[in-house]
């Protein structure tokens, strides 16, 4: 009986050993600024897109390209036919 008492005792012992480390480790990492990120939930990808399937094609992106203007140096649209300040045309 002792026996066995010895061995769940140094199970418990290495278990708060384990979590003890863990919890060290983690705020050393906090401090030291590399933190491993939170396990998050893999919610951001739906299973059926887990497993090697292509990235989606790319979206256009939200912001258009500019190009200065010659006459008054704003920036207009590359869609934009003139400029809006001063009325020249797009270079
Ligand atoms: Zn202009």
């Amino acid at each position: 009986m002792g026996f066995l008492l010895k061995i769940l005792l140094f199970g418990v012992a290495v278990y708060g050993a384990y979590r003890t480390f863990r919890h060290w480790k983690g705020l050393f990492d906090r401090f030291t600024g590399n933190a491993n990120p939170p396990q998050r939930p893999p919610a951001a990808t739906p299973p059926q897109t887990a497993q090697q399937a292509p990235p989606p094609p790319r979206k256009p992106a939200v912001i258009e390209d500019t190009v200065q203007c010659a006459g008054c140096g704003a920036y207009i649209s590359t869609s934009a036919e003139k400029c809006g300040q001063c009325g020249r045309p797009r270079p």
